[in-house]
């Protein structure tokens, strides 16, 4: 069975916001000159919270070259302020990225903090890469850079939606992975068209990996994992943006006449519902920002 029929979801446009590079332009000895300064981001201090980012120190040469990338770029005081354009966060929550060991994000409850691992960015990278087929050498590693943003911006809101459930001790029906998800879908599909890209790249992403599922031999335990499998994230992210905007995204849906939709009618049918119902679980924490 293919999990994805047909096309490929492809970019709307490319997204104008001009990265450091890490395969773009490498980041490194001697590659930082004439990078741009990190972007000026001041985030309010208010009565509620903020994200707090840092950057710690990269324990391998390749964490180092991703906490250069992330750093140049101000990747995590960007999402910080978007978070804060978007949310009410009842605290200060610190933002670490940071060398873990293993190619991850997480909330931590205890020390109520998020970290963001530089190995994930790293194991994603190869897998966004064979993702990118058109284009030239440069525009290819253009949209690499763009596609680690993104992604560093989906993983980190998907935090956020865990520190929320717990800072406001949220009721979750369902599984707590799907409704972090559904933050992180709602933020992005309803921003700007940068945020759309992220989450374009982050389907992107779903696709690699759902690929790279489906060549290998899927463990048993894959099935046990508290997150929905790689193909399911990818259909979700689809079918949420696709909600977001039917009229706008309507090429996505795979019809007679639109073969190369990758969405099937079913569950495009469902999508605008799922998203106006993702909005409405979530307001109790949503500035009221969001287009209805
Ligand atoms: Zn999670």
């Amino acid at each position: 069975m293919s999990w994805r029929s047909g096309g490929r979801l492809r970019w709307a446009a490319a997204v104008p916001f001009a990265l450091v590079g890490l395969f773009g332009t490498p980041v490194g000895a001697g590659a930082t000159t004439g990078a741009r300064a990190p972007v000026e981001r001041v985030v309010e201090p208010a009565e509620e919270g903020v994200l707090v980012p840092s950057y710690e120190a990269g324990l391998t040469p390749d964490d180092e070259n991703m906490q250069a990338f992330l750093s140049q770029n101000a990747v995590l005081e960007d999402i910080a302020a978007y978070a804060s354009e978007r949310v009410v966060l009842p605290r200060d929550i610190p933002l670490h990225a940071a060398s873990c060991g293993e190619a991850n994000a997480f909330w931590d409850p205890q020390a109520r903090d998020i970290t963001f691992c530089y190995e994930y960015l790293e194991a994603l990278a190869p897998l966004l890469a064979e993702q990118q087929t058109e284009g030239t050498a440069q525009e290819r590693s253009a949209q690499l850079d763009q596609d680690l943003v993104g992604v560093t911006n989906e993983a980190v809101l998907h935090e956020l939606g865990h520190a929320l459930v717990s800072l406001y001790d949220l009721p979750v029906v369902g599984k707590e992975e799907d409704a972090a998800d559904q933050l992180s879908a709602l933020l992005l599909a309803s921003g700007d068209e940068r945020h759309v890209g992220y989450a374009l790249s982050t389907i992107t992403a779903y696709a690699a990996l759902a690929d790279a599922a489906a060549k290998g031999e899927e463990p048993l335990k894959a099935y046990a994992d508290e997150h929905s499998l790689n193909a399911q994230r990818y259909f979700n992210w689809v079918c949420w943006l696709y909600g977001s905007d039917p009229d706008r995204y309507a090429p996505v849906v795979q019809t007679e006449r639109n073969p190369d939709g990758v969405l099937p009618q079913d569950r495009a049918d469902r999508c605008p519902g799922e998203f106006r119902q993702m909005e409405k679980s979530w307001s109790p924490t949503l500035k009221p920002y969001l287009k209805t």
